[in-house]
């Protein structure tokens, strides 16, 4: 039976694919994919049936794709990062499900993990997902703008770590601008900010800044904006949000602080 693998490459550089990723693509007859992506992936699919498209005709590609794969083909299409996250994922169970395709029909799918840009990113400033955090892609393409707002204003006042993903384009500066508006609302000019573009690729750049002064440097399509949360802060030129640890242990002896037992949830009577 034809098999369709939807494949996340990672951010970039070739030793951040997973081996499963890397036997995927090299079992495939036919790869699928932007051409950026394929341009990261040239090396492993030399002399393979390749299918370049771009931006905008991602709904066609999927199903020529689907139609591939069912007529026995092995197809790997692949988004970069994690194909679920943003990516194509979604768009393959849609062209199934239009297609009323069923368990045990062919093809069969499988969705293979990948490094996301949020993990890539994070990576290169430090630690600053050690605590709750959340993806907002700012692209208005196929989302309403009231709806990322409210997203936005939710993730500032509940105090999530905030990766923006898609922050800005050429055309687009705008809602970056006002990300910026709302997350500062509830948060200190000085909150931690770092700008990552192109993580693990070629012309890598990182900034790290402030929640004040973000948008005076560049943010275009392919920056990850990551904004720390109340508790993130910088030490030696990393972005670290704790976990918490301090609040019930002592770090230097590793026993518990007054009023606290491990394996319990925390007593909040005692903090200071
Ligand atoms: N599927 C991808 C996301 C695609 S959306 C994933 O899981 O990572 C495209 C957005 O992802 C870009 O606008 C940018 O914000 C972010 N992005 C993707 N690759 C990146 C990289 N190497 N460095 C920084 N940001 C990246």
């Amino acid at each position: 039976m034809g098999k369709l693998y939807v494949v996340g490459i990672g951010p970039g550089a070739h030793e951040h694919i997973s081996p499963a990723a890397l036997a995927a693509i090299e079992e495939a007859d036919l790869v699928v994919g932007y051409q950026t992506y394929m341009l990261l992936v040239r090396k492993l699919i030399k002399g393979k049936d390749k299918v370049q498209t771009g931006m905008t005709e991602e709904i066609g590609r999927a199903r020529m794709a689907v139609d591939e794969a069912a007529n026995g083909k092995v197809v790997a299409i692949i988004s970069s990062g994690d194909a679920g996250v943003y990516g194509m994922a979604t768009l393959m169970f849609e062209v199934l499900k239009e297609r009323g395709w069923q368990q045990g029909d062919a093809p069969d799918i499988q969705v293979i993990p990948g490094m996301t840009a949020l993990n890539a990113c994070a990576s290169l400033v430090g630690a600053p997902l050690g605590h709750d955090s959340c993806m907002i892609s700012l692209s208005d393409l196929l989302t309403p703008w009231d709806i990322i707002e409210r997203r936005i204003e939710a993730a500032a006042s509940s105090d999530f770590v905030i990766g923006l993903y898609n922050p800005a384009s050429g055309r687009r500066q705008r809602q970056i601008v006002r990300a910026q508006q709302i997350v500062s609302q509830y948060r200190d000019p000085t909150t931690p900010v770092a700008l990552i573009k192109s993580a693990y690729r070629h012309r890598q750049k990182v900034v790290k800044t402030d929640l004040e002064h973000m948008i005076d440097y560049e943010i275009g399509m392919l920056t990850t904006v990551l904004i720390g949360s109340t508790q993130t802060y910088m030490y030696e030129g990393y972005m670290v949000t704790p976990r918490g640890y301090h609040h019930k242990y002592d770090l230097e002896s590793g026993t518990a602080n007054p009023g606290q037992r491990p394996g319990f949830g925390l007593n909040t009577e005692t903090l200071s």
